[in-house]
C-alpha cells in the first residue's frame, strides 16, 4: 500500500528483503528498527525536521506517567475500532497514541511522522505496527482508499490527502488543543474547531464532537517535559511542580 515519494513518481512500492522498490528502481531501505524512511531532500526544511530526541523522550515519559490516559480513553470510546480496521495515524510522533489503541484492538496500524527520531522510537516500542518517515504536508505515500480510519492528533490537516487515502464512508478523527489545554502554562487559547470543520468540508461530514479534559499534579521534571514539548526553550528555565490541564477537542468525520 506504500507509494514512491521521488518527485512525481508515485508508483507502488514492493518489499524486497531489507528495502522497498518501485518499478522505476527508486529504492528505500528498511531501518534496523523496522521503519521506512520515505523523506525526500526537498522535504527537509531543516537538517532534523520535526521533533528532536529530547522532546520525544519527554513526551513518552508524559504518556507513560498516565496523565494523558483519560484523553486516550475518550478517543478509544469514540472510535470503537475492530481488527477489520486499517488505521493511519498521520503526525503520530513517538507513536504512543497509535500503539495504545492498537494494544486494545489489533487492527492493521500505520504511523507516519516527519521526525526520524520519533519514528525510530515508535518502531522500537511498537514493532507490530508499521512506521514510516515522510512529509504529510506534501502527500501521504499510500495508495487510494488504503485506510478505513485516519487519525490526526494535534497534527496538521491535509484534507485532500486524508480523503484520497480513505475508502468511501471511511472515518477521520481530528484532535485539536482545546482553549483550556495547558492553560496554566500558556494562558487561554482559542477554539480551533470551526476552522478545522471549514477546512474538511465538503470532503468530510462531521458526525460527532466531544471535548476530553484531564488534569493532573505534575512534578517539576514532568512540567519541564511539557514545556519542552510546546516551546523548545533555548536554555533551561526553572520550573516548579504544578497542576496542569490537558484538553482536546475531538471531531469525528465520515468521508463523503
Ligand atoms: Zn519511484
Amino acid at each position: 500500500m506504500l507509494i514512491c515519494t521521488v518527485r512525481d513518481c508515485r508508483q507502488p512500492l514492493t518489499r524486497e528483503d531489507r528495502r522497498y522498490l518501485c518499478p522505476r528502481d527508486h529504492s528505500f531501505d528498511i531501518a534496523r528498527s523496522g521503519y521506512v524512511n520515505l523523506l525526500q531532500p526537498q522535504d527537509r526544511r531543516s537538517r532534523q525536521p520535526g521533533d528532536t530526541a529530547a522532546v520525544i523522550v519527554g513526551r513518552r515519559r508524559l504518556h507513560e506517567s498516565g496523565v494523558t490516559a483519560p484523553l486516550l480513553r475518550e478517543v478509544a470510546a469514540m472510535l470503537s475500532t475492530t481488527n477489520a480496521d486499517t488505521v493511519l495515524d498521520t503526525g503520530c510522533g513517538e507513536g504512543s497514541v497509535l500503539g495504545a489503541l492498537h494494544a486494545k484492538s489489533a487492527f492493521d496500524a500505520h504511523g507516519l511522522d516527519i521526525s526520524i527520531p520519533a519514528i525510530d522510537a515508535a518502531a522500537r516500542r511498537y514493532p507490530d505496527c508499521h512506521w514510516i518517515v515522510a512529509n504529510a504536508d506534501r502527500f501521504l505515500p499510500y495508495t487510494d482508499g488504503a485506510f478505513s480510519l485516519v487519525l490526526s492528533i494535534t497534527a496538521r490537516l491535509n484534507a485532500p490527502e486524508f480523503r484520497r487515502v480513505l475508502r468511501d464512508r471511511g472515518r477521520l478523527l481530528i484532535a485539536l488543543p482545546a482553549p483550556d489545554d495547558l492553560v496554566e502554562l500558556r494562558g487561554a487559547g482559542h477554539d480551533r474547531t470551526a476552522r478545522a470543520i471549514d477546512a474538511l468540508t465538503p470532503a468530510f461530514t462531521l458526525v460527532e464532537q466531544r471535548r476530553a479534559t484531564a488534569s493532573a499534579d505534575l512534578d517539576a521534571p514532568a512540567v519541564r517535559d511539557v514545556l519542552h514539548s510546546i516551546y523548545r526553550p533555548k536554555r533551561a528555565q526553572p520550573v516548579e511542580a504544578m497542576r496542569l490541564t490537558f484538553s482536546l477537542d475531538l471531531l469525528l468525520f465520515t468521508a463523503a
